[in-house]
C-alpha cells in the first residue's frame, strides 16, 4: 500500500462522488481502489453516509452541519 496514494485518495473522494475529477484523476482514483482494500471499505463508508445525509429531510440538518460531517471524512488521516 502507498501512503502517498493513499493520502491523494481521501482527498480526492468527495470529487470523486461530485464527479468533478478530471478523467486522468479519475483513472488513477479508480486504479488505486482495485489494489487497496482499505480505500475501497474507505470509499463505501463516505458513500453511505453521504446517501443517509440526502435521505434526511432538508431541514433536518443544517448546510453547514452537512459540510462538518463530510469534512470529518475529508479530513481522516489515512
Ligand atoms: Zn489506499
Amino acid at each position: 500500500m502507498n501512503e502517498l496514494e493513499c493520502r491523494q485518495f481521501v482527498e480526492q473522494v468527495t470529487a470523486y462522488l461530485e464527479r468533478a475529477l478530471t478523467p486522468a484523476e479519475e483513472q488513477a482514483f479508480v486504479d488505486h481502489l482495485t489494489e487497496c482494500d482499505g480505500c475501497e471499505r474507505y470509499l463505501d463508508q463516505v458513500r453511505q453516509t453521504a446517501r443517509a445525509l440526502d435521505a434526511l429531510p432538508t431541514d433536518a440538518l443544517s448546510p453547514e452541519s452537512r459540510t462538518a460531517l463530510l469534512n470529518t471524512f475529508r479530513d481522516r488521516p489515512s
